[in-house]
């Protein structure tokens, strides 16, 4: 017997192989009392994939609050339950937070079932570092507003991980090249473990000019890796230069080289004599 009574699971399954799912999960799946998912249209297929007809019932952003107290007292009366999302690992970028908030104020047990999760897919194979990594799932929807996000993570040096979506691809692509410079190294991690599997490692310019020029590399799902500001010792960095520009498009000189150097750790002499000289010539 794998589940235990009174204990909600939180389940990963495949993001697109349909192999990705562990021996557990499958356990899991067959022995708890009912499972709760993202869209029951999209869990079912799956479910007759593994053979498993355990009772299904939906829990969407949407109906996630109303559902709560039914699930909590499922679990109190000593049901078992399976907590999946549509792909990969439940609660990344994916709906389940309140009902494990929930849990864990109601010191319900809570187990999770590791499987597939795009973002780590991605990463492990990306050639980026892997050592410190910053998962900042979606980008906003606007461009004014991703822009924005992606001048926070300007000196940011751990590798950033983002979701995007196949509609708004190229305008996040186009917007980090804008932000972070065409030579910053990042990785499209396209369709993984599907067919259509593509990883391509090259220069933000390149990337966007890449996707200008083949609509098929812009079909499907994305994980979008984007390399942390590297730091060479005596050398101002880009990513202080462009925190430099932004500020003295509304600030005077001095105040501005005071907070790009707060903002990215270079020393505010530096700064300082660096805006100095761009004025001068
Ligand atoms: N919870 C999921 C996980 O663990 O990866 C992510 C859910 S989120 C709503 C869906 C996003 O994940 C997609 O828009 C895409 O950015 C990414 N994604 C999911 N499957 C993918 C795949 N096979 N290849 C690349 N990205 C994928």
């Amino acid at each position: 017997m794998t589940v235990d009574k009174g204990v909600l699971y939180i389940v990963a399954t495949p993001i697109g192989n349909l192999g990705d799912i562990s021996a557990r999960g499958i356990d899991v799946l067959r022995q708890v009392d009912l499972i709760a998912a993202e869209d029951t249209r999209h869990t079912k297929p799956l479910l007759r994939h593994l053979n498993v007809s355990t009772p299904l019932q939906a829990l969407h952003e949407h109906n996630e609050k109303a559902q709560l107290e039914g699930l909590i007292d499922r679990l109190v009366s000593g049901q078992a339950i399976a907590l999946v999302s549509d792909a990969g690992t439940p609660l990344i970028s994916d709906p389940g937070f309140p009902l494990v908030r929930e849990c864990h104020r109601r010191r319900i047990r809570i187990s999770p079932v590791p499987g597939a999760c795009a973002a780590i897919a991605a990463l492990s194979a990306s050639g980026l570092a892997t050592d410190r990594f910053r998962f900042e799932g979606f980008p906003p929807r606007t461009s004014s507003a991703r822009q924005l996000l992606f001048r926070n993570l300007l000196v940011e040096s751990a590798t950033l991980v983002f979701y995007e979506a196949s509609h708004r691809i190229r305008e996040s692509l186009a917007d980090m090249t804008v932000v972070f410079g065409v030579d910053r190294r990042a990785v499209l991690a396209r369709e993984l473990t599907k067919l259509h599997e593509t990883i391509l490692s090259a220069e933000l310019g390149e990337l966007d000019a890449l996707l200008e020029r083949d609509p098929n590399q812009r079909k499907g799902e994305f994980v979008i890796l984007v390399a942390g500001a590297l730091k060479k010792a005596g050398v101002v960095s880009p990513e202080a230069v462009r925190v430099l520009d932004i500020l003295r498009e509304s600030l005077p000189l001095k105040q501005a080289a005071s907070l790009a150097a707060r903002i990215s750790g270079e020393k505010k002499n530096q700064l300082y004599q660096l805006a100095l000289k761009q004025d001068q010539g």
